[in-house]
């Protein structure tokens, strides 16, 4: 039998999620950093995401010197207020982080009207939302790119791991070149 390859595991994962570029990281946490790399962010730049995170998706945006900009939550759904982003975009803002907070997919039409009047891409953070729909679509093939954990505490595991998603060819293509 030929051998099973980390390739072989990226093609499987993009072809279940529908999608035709997937690469594999040591954990979420890099697959969030190669995708910002990749999207050129970097110092004074400043990536939005919801004040109820993971540390883990903090610490990529300031290891490439970029500020993370918290948007509160919705308390009844524990994902991001769509309401509350527009007023924090500013002339420095890069990337919109639409985390799917324990699996429910986050307000990503919302979401995505803000991102789309702005120029700004949506990076899907679906650490915790493996195979979740919004509104019939597998979440992390909705917005520009998608990432997923799967350490050991997530409801997918391969006990340390991550993937970054996109159907974006540039992109795909530079974080090919990067990995
Ligand atoms: C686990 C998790 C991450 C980071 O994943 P790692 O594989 O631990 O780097 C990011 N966001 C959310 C919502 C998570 O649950």
């Amino acid at each position: 039998m030929a051998k099973y390859t980390a390739n072989d595991y990226e093609r499987e994962f993009a072809a279940f999620l529908g999608i035709p570029h997937a690469f594999a990281f040591w954990k979420g946490r890099v697959a969030l950093y190669a995708i910002l790399k990749t999207l050129g962010i970097s110092e004074g730049d400043e990536v939005i995401l919801p004040g109820y995170t993971c540390v883990m998706n903090v610490n990529p945006i300031m290891y490439l010197g970029a500020r993370p900009i918290y948007v509160d939550i919705d308390p009844v759904t524990y994902n991001m207020d769509a309401s509350l982003i527009e007023a924090r975009i500013t002339s420095r803002t890069r990337a919109i982080i639409a985390q799917h907070t324990y699996g429910y997919p986050a307000p990503l039409d919302e979401i995505l009207a803000i991102a789309n009047r702005h120029q700004l891409p949506v990076l899907e953070d679906c650490c915790l939302a493996l195979g979740a729909r919004y509104k019939g679509r597998l979440v992390g093939t909705i917005g520009t790119a998608g990432y997923f954990s799967s350490q050991w505490n997530k409801p997918y595991t391969t006990g340390i791991g991550g993937l970054a998603i996109t159907s974006n060819t540039e992109l795909a293509l530079k974080i090919e070149d990067l990995c």
